[in-house]
């Protein structure tokens, strides 16, 4: 109890929960937001991607949640077994090089370098329109 509440709180300093289990990522999908920083090389590559392999926009199955509301990231796929991401091999370099148990430096160096470099992308707005 108290380790958990160790962890809580250390997470809460560093702004980002750590749902890694023995310090791997589980692929639960709780870091895939709609708002991402992305190149124009990123955005291109998704796209061509997409229509190759008719990827569809998964939608949360929440039935009250409306699609402008839906604040995970298009792309999670949350109804087989395990979530999962359908574009796994042409995924930003964000989601390559996050993870949520990084010490609070890396988290706010990748953090500062990718909202520098890229620009803000509503995922569902780029990719499926609203
Ligand atoms: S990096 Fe993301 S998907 Fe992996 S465990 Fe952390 S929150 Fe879950
Ligand atoms: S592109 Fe894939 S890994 Fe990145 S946020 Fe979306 S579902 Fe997660």
């Amino acid at each position: 109890m108290i380790a958990t509440l160790r962890q809580a709180l250390d997470d809460m300093e560093r702004g980002v929960y750590d749902f890694t289990k023995d310090g791997k990522c589980t692929g639960c999908g709780e870091c895939c937001s709609n708002f991402l920083p992305l190149s124009d090389r990123e955005i291109k590559d998704i796209k061509r991607y997409i229509a190759k392999h008719r990827i569809k926009e998964c939608r949360r199955v929440a039935p009250l949640v409306k699609p402008a509301e839906d604040w995970l990231c298009p792309f999670l796929d949350g109804t087989k077994p395990k979530d999962k991401c359908t574009i796994y091999q042409v995924r930003p370099q964000i989601c390559r090089a996050f993870v949520c148990n990084q010490p609070p430096s890396k988290v706010r160096v990748n953090k500062e370098l990718f909202w520098r470099t890229r620009k803000p992308v509503d995922m569902r707005q780029e990719f499926f329109g609203r």
